[in-house]
């Protein structure tokens, strides 16, 4: 057997007590405080075999870098390893979906995503180093603290660091039975509001422009923008308006979810939203924003890193697959930029954002190993 996934499965209730130590430390994305104990109980984790960084936003938590101090000499280049401690989870989600073990799963808020790839990678650090397995290259993992609302504290850091890196290896949750991800659609918000012109629904009915019912006008309008062949999917998600059922509606705003499998396709959307024109001539429509996240396309690098994993796989007697999906993460970033990107790295499980968010333990061993492989190949 494969030394390091012998390593891994002898190291199986470490991983597993790291993996409940990481949940039960509740970290929503919206609360600093809570984000910054994780990030301190992180730190803590590791702090035996990395340096360990702290990188402060202005009102979020804190951003993490942690260096690991790894057996090998160290050559040009690096490897960057990229995480998040966020979750979508508020604060006392443990109350009602606490961390518990059952049915060979680890279940609870954020254990797939991505408490559980988080403290894979750190057990796959310790396999390299306990083994004495030499890397060739200097490892970071990166741990951002805003990735579920938008990594807008953390986009430039990640950013940074990645153009001074040979890969990058986002530990979020993995596809469908531990499918790695090598595609990714590109993520915006566009921001729809209609100025209408209010009166009084009976004394002045025809004197009023409905900003509701031109907003309806508007919305088949905008959700016909998909382009489902293409993968284009523009979702209206959030609608507001009027004030009272007995006056003629001044304003409604809409949010709109958009997706594009490419970077070119930002540019059609763009086209699409600035040509909207009122239908009723008395109403003003203003519309802001964009792109977010960029695409993750399956490059040449990217595809030459899914095969070295997908061969590292093969050794450790696991079938390694890839999918495309419409999610993003900050490998979208760092893909963005040209450099090497493989995604889903982290635990095999499901039920992200959702109640039944568990991950499977009998995968723990397999993908630690994979990282570890992955980190000394590279
Ligand atoms: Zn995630």
């Amino acid at each position: 057997m494969d030394p390091i996934l012998r390593y891994a499965q002898s190291k199986q209730s470490a991983a597993i007590a790291l993996i409940r130590q990481f949940v039960e430390c509740e970290s929503p994305s919206d609360d600093a405080a809570a984000v910054n104990r994780f990030a301190s109980l992180l730190a803590e984790s590791v702090k035996d075999i990395a340096k360990v960084r702290p990188h402060f936003a202005a009102s979020r938590g804190r951003n993490l870098r942690c260096e690991f101090l790894l057996p090998g000499a160290v050559k040009k280049g690096q490897i960057l390893a990229l995480g998040h401690s966020d979750t979508v989870w508020p604060l006392g989600t443990l109350s009602v979906m606490p961390c518990r073990r059952h049915e060979g799963r680890l279940w609870g808020p954020g254990v797939f995503d991505m408490k559980g790839g988080l403290a894979l990678f750190i057990m796959a650090m310790r396999a390299l180093r306990d083994l004495n397995i030499p890397v060739a290259r200097k490892v970071i993992l990166q741990v951002n603290s805003d990735e579920e609302i938008g990594s807008l504290s953390s986009r430039a850091l990640t950013e940074e660091i990645a153009k001074r890196s040979a890969a990058v290896l986002v530990l979020e949750p993995a596809g469908p039975s531990g499918r790695v991800k090598t595609s990714r659609k590109g993520v915006g918000d566009y921001h729809v509001v209609v100025r209408g012109v209010a009166a009084h629904a009976g004394l002045d009915y025809e004197k009023g422009a409905s900003a509701i019912t031109e907003m309806a006008r508007q919305v088949e309008r905008i959700a016909g923008f998909t382009r489902l062949a293409r993968g284009i999917t523009v979702s209206p998600g959030v609608i507001a308006g009027g004030t009272r059922s007995n006056v003629v509606a001044a304003e409604c705003s809409l949010d709109v979810d958009v997706r594009i499998p490419r970077a070119s396709d930002a540019d059609f959307l763009a086209r699409q939203f600035a040509a909207l024109r009122p239908f009723d001539k008395r109403c003003r429509l203003e519309i802001s924003g964009g792109m977010n996240r960029p695409p993750m396309e399956r490059t040449a690098g990217v595809a030459v890193l899914f095969e070295k994993a997908r061969g590292l796989a093969t050794d450790l007697g696991v079938e390694l697959d890839e999918c495309a999906v419409g999610g993003g993460s900050d490998g979208n970033f760092t893909a963005a930029l040209g450099v090497p990107t493989l995604d889903g790295l982290g635990a095999v499980g499901e039920g992200a954002h959702a109640a039944n968010e568990s991950i499977f333990i009998d995968r723990l061993p397999d993908r630690t190993a994979l990282l570890a492989k992955l980190v000394a190949g590279l």
